[in-house]
């Protein structure tokens, strides 16, 4: 990465005690005008004050001693590139109390962030705009000029001038509104003084909307506040609401702080939501839920974002991070949390093992890569900060924090995080004051361990041995740092205290032995384990790593897969383990598709979302060669037992898991191209385009996606038609998340334009752009090409917030060609993206694994593809620059696997059966000691092959083998068998022509039944 700048946090000898704040904006000019009075302590004398301020214009400034005279700042000095101003003073000012007021303008922008408009229509028709803000991590300093770090923390006194009709709301509860003297349009609300806080958690909203009301049990009034005309949307995550502050009061033992909390749907927002205190602001499709048009997987959404940002009012809010560095420990905590909250509040959604679908393997993923980066990263300058908002501060941050949750059981895990928040609570605190808590309500080396895991990236790979003594199970477990390229390579690989969980087949749901690796390995006994009895690493896979398995242990749980013995949540583990391990290079990749099959009965519906997932990977990937038809076929083969026992419609009973899993099993058949899907999903769509049966929110999602890739452009524009009538923003999204899906090139460059339309809201150009990119191979082109001709326009949108860096990640991270990690790495150093630097480094990292995955394994994955049942060989030689012809008589799909063992030859295949023309065949060259594969899939029956003996050589030898999935012949070869000396005019070959030609073909092998190696 480029030096960066050298930062400076501000100077300490200026401090706020009290913000005395009011703002006016005006919503038709979008401007503001802004008035502080800032109750400050001088703690040394000086002559200016440093601040935050950024895209603020300083009208004056004064301060005004404590019983003394005011002083007219001279000189407003702006540091723009450092967001500071400097006003200076022509006078010292002494140390004690003074009040600093500074008049100022700023602009209502439209970068969603700082004080920001946000475009809305009214049930009429008409546009219009709220004023909204976002400040963290550093865009307070764009509202009013402060002290913008998180640790200086000071009360807040808000007032807001606006319209009379429009709500307005702010972290407190409002004590006064009362009309405003120089305009009667207009009302000064005023609100109670905050408790001490951070800038990063203020926030204002001015706009019209509506509300649901209730009281939790404890006392605090929850408003959940929505478009105009859709306060029925808000009773969903009401209901959550009022649900989970107790649930946090009594998990805590603190009470929540302020004395209401209002939950509130932005229509341009770029995040999911923000905790600012008291004042929670949402994009809306994380907060509304409509009854009858919302899916199951919103439902959750809501109830998990919900469940984050309360967690943050205690945890961020009451006590804040001292700097960014240790953001991590914010977010990550929430991200745990809010699991533990919905699994109180929805034990039907199993979301612990939906945890390590969506958290935990994510991380990993991104952590094997070289460019990740600690969970704790030393951070200055603001895009710096942006830059961390990551998978690695939320979702790693999450895992161990679950991972130390369990290694230190809940009844302590709650003791010391009570003890952290009252020793805490309004002020700030670091990693070590959290490790430091726990450590002595659990007694247990917390910080020793902890640190390990938050001051050195990556995780280990926990390789495992076992040998039967009696009925001792011993097991050798070593530790290494497990890299996306493979095992760390060398003596220097660093090394984690890592909890290790140990479970048998006896009880495969509990741990029989717990040990701490705090070494690069060691011997575990496992006591009264019979021979026949399974031994499992990590049950509930919980450990922050990736466990390799002797070659036995492993067939020892497979299975535990097949019967279903095996915990859901540990079918899953394991099952990505090897993906990971296979796109690691540590074993084949054929290996996991056999794994895969095992899974045919699987009724989970997590277990099926991960390995879907793991499978969409592969097909991306796949999609770069010419048999990318054959996973689909793979896909529809794996998922139509499930599809048929789900069935389209929902049967009484069913819970929130079935709708889920029948929504991902359909979408992977429909988009598979599985023929009875699509033709269902066809006839369902037409119904609910003539409104003669709408469809049920839970099918909309597959059957959009299954038409859209099947579909022409009447499809998009009927697609696009119902965007265009959506009501809600949820419906909105999922058609846009699917546009990219259709396959014609121009289709694909209208569903791009339409990205950078007014009818898609800014904050989801990104997923439009990025669902083109998901979907195809053209698609990936496109998009990329796309991203670089509107890159200004883009970067200018998101201003290099982390939008930008989801945009790239989207766009280029399946491409598997050496040559394209080249091509993006060049792009963005002539468009540097600063926040989004580590994105860029990590995709061209991820390109490289792919194509280096792709060489790898392709050659066996098509194989496998063709599942042969049996093969034949043959060996020959051929002369210079002579031609042999020979024909395979068989109806199902072949793969030819040539090696050249002397000379070079080329191999060509045609569809041609008899006297087949030269210009039509199918070339490939096959050079000395390499091996090429052929699938003639595309062939008409039987299929004509060339071998053409190069000219350079005097004579070349090679070795056919014929791969078939079928029973065949006796004799794979037709008897007939061509050759010529020229190669021009093939004939048929009799005998004698045979020798003439120097064809020596001897069938070595015959048919050779392979046994079919199913599963394991
Ligand atoms: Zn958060």
């Amino acid at each position: 990465m480029p030096e960066r700048r050298p930062f400076v946090r501000l100077p300490a000898d200026v401090y706020p005690v009290n913000y005395g704040l009011c703002l006016k904006p005006d919503l038709i000019d979008f401007t503001f005008e802004g008035k502080l009075e800032a109750l400050v302590e001088v703690t040394q004398a000086t002559n200016q004050i440093v601040m935050n301020c950024a895209d603020i214009d300083i009208i004056t400034a004064s301060f005004v001693p404590e019983g003394g005279e005011e002083i007219n700042a001279t000189g407003f000095n702006y540091q723009n590139e450092d967001e500071k101003v400097t006003l200076s003073f022509p006078s010292t000012l002494q140390t004690g109390s003074g009040t600093l007021k500074i008049d100022f303008v700023g602009e209502l922008n439209d970068k969603m962030k700082g004080f920001y408009r946000s475009k809305y229509t009214t049930a009429a028709g008409d546009i219009r705009y709220a004023a909204v803000t976002q400040f963290e991590a550093t865009d307070a300093r764009r509202a009013f000029p402060c002290w913008d770090e998180p640790a200086i923390k000071a009360t807040f006194d808000i007032t807001l001038i606006v319209p009379k009709e429009r709500v307005a709301l702010s972290n407190m509860n409002v004590i006064e509104r009362k009309p405003c003297p120089e305009d009667e349009n207009l009302v000064e609300v005023k609100f109670a003084t905050s408790p001490v806080m951070s800038t990063y958690l203020v926030a204002f909203v001015i706009g019209e909307y509506d509300f649901v009301e209730s009281q939790s049990t404890d006392g605090v009034t929850v408003r959940v506040y929505t478009p105009v005309g859709k306060a029925e949307q808000g009773k969903f995550a009401l209901e959550v609401a009022t649900k989970t502050l107790p649930f946090y009061k009594d998990y805590f033992s603190v009470p929540y702080p302020l004395p209401k909390i209002d939950l509130i749907a932005i229509a341009d927002f770029a995040a999911g939501a923000m905790e600012n205190w008291g004042l929670v602001t949402y994009r809306e499709t994380a907060l509304l839920i409509d009854p009858k048009n919302s899916c199951s997987s919103s439902r959750q959404w809501v109830a998990l974002v919900v469940g984050h940002e309360l967690a943050h009012q205690w945890f961020g809010n009451l006590v804040t991070m001292e700097w960014w560095t240790h953001l991590w420990l914010n977010e990550g905590f929430a991200s745990w949390i809010e699991y533990l909250c919905v699994d109180h509040c929805f034990p039907e959604y199993d979301i612990w093992t939906q945890f390590v679908s969506a958290d935990y393997t994510r991380a990993l993923d991104l952590d094997a890569l070289d460019s990740s980066h600690p969970i704790e990263v030393n951070v200055g300058h603001p895009s710096e900060v942006d830059e961390i908002f990551d998978a690695i501060s939320y979702s790693k941050g999450a895992s161990v924090i679950r991972m130390l949750h369990n290694y230190i059981g809940d009844e302590d895990f709650r003791k010391g995080m009570n003890a952290y928040l009252l020793k805490f609570q309004h002020k700030n605190a670091s990693t070590e004051d959290l490790w430091d808590c726990l450590e002595q309500a659990s007694g247990k080396p917390i910080a020793a361990v902890m640190s390990s895991w938050t001051k050195q990236m990556g995780f280990p790979i926990i390789v495992v041995d076992q040998e039967q003594q009696g009925n001792d199970r011993i097991l050798k477990l070593s530790q290494k740092k497990f890299c996306a390229s493979g095992p760390h390579s060398g003596e220097d690989s660093p090394s984690w205290m890592v909890p290790v969980s140990i479970c048998t087949s006896e009880d495969p749901t509990c741990s029989k032995l717990k040990v701490l690796l705090d070494r690069p390995e060691t011997t575990v006994t496992v006591s009264g384990v019979a021979p026949d009895q399974w031994v499992k690493i990590n049950p509930g896979t919980v450990g922050f790593y990736r466990i390799q398995y002797s070659s036995s242990m492993l067939e020892s749980l497979l299975p535990g897969v097949r019967d279903l013995s095996l915990q859901p949540v540990d079918r899953l583990g394991l099952q990505n383990d090897l993906f990971s391990l296979s796109r690691a290079g540590m074993i084949s990749t054929v290996e996991v598709l056999k794994l895969m099959e095992a899974f045919v009965n699987e009724p989970n519906y997590t277990v099926w979302s991960d390995l879907s997932c793991n499978l969409g990977v592969l097909s991306s990937l796949l999609s770069h060669t010419d048999f990318h038809e054959d996973i689909q076929e793979f896909i529809r083969e794996l998922f139509t037992p499930v599809g048929l026992e789900l069935g389209w419609d929902s049967r009484p009973g069913e819970g929130h898991l079935d709708a889920l899993l029948r929504s991902l099993v359909l979408g992977k058949l429909g988009k598979a191209g599985h023929k009875p899907t699509l033709e269902e999903a066809r006839r369902r769509f037409k119904d609910h385009v003539d409104g003669k049966q709408v469809l049920p929110a839970d099918l909309r999602s597959p059957v959009y996606l299954t038409v859209l890739k099947h579909g022409d452009s009447a499809t998009l524009d009927t697609m696009l038609k119902l965007h265009k009538l959506a009501d809600m923003q949820e419906e909105r999204n999922r058609i846009e998340r699917v546009l990219g899906a259709i396959s014609a090139p121009d289709l694909i460059q209208k569903v791009l334009l339409f990205a950078l339309s007014e009818e898609v809201r800014p904050q989801d150009t990104v997923s439009v752009i990025g669902g083109v990119a998901g979907s195809s191979k053209q698609g990936r082109k496109a998009a990329w090409k796309f991203v670089k001709d509107n890159w200004e326009e883009l970067y200018n949108r998101y201003q290099g917030g982390f939008l930008i860096s989801r945009l790239i990640k989207l766009t280029v991270d399946s491409f598997a060609i050496d040559k394209m990690a080249a091509e993006v790495k060049s792009f963005f150093e002539s468009h540097p993206a600063p926040s989004a630097e580590r994105t860029v480094q990590q995709c061209c990292e991820n390109i490289l694994l792919n194509a280096a995955w792709l060489k790898r394994d392709a050659n066996d994955i098509q194989h496998y593809q063709v599942r042969p049942v049996g093969s034949s060989s043959e060996h020959g030689h051929i002369g210079a620059g002579n031609y042999s012809y020979l024909r395979l008589n068989h109806d199902g799909r072949i793969i030819l696997h040539m090696r050249s063992l002397k000379g070079d030859a080329d191999l060509y295949v045609s569809d041609r059966t008899l006297q087949p023309s030269f210009d039509t065949y199918k070339l490939q060259s096959v050079t000395c000691g390499r091996d090429v594969v052929v699938v003639p899939g595309d062939f008409v029956r039987p299929v004509g092959i060339g071998i053409y003996g190069h000219p350079s050589h005097r004579e070349s030898e090679f070795e056919m083998r014929v791969f078939y999935d079928q029973t065949v012949p006796q004799n794979p070869f037709d008897s007939g068998l061509y050759a010529s000396k020229d190669g021009r005019e093939p004939k048929q070959s009799a005998q004698a022509e045979e020798k003439e030609a120097s064809i020596f073909w001897t069938i070595l092998i015959g048919l050779l039944k392979i046994v079919l190696e199913i599963l394991f």
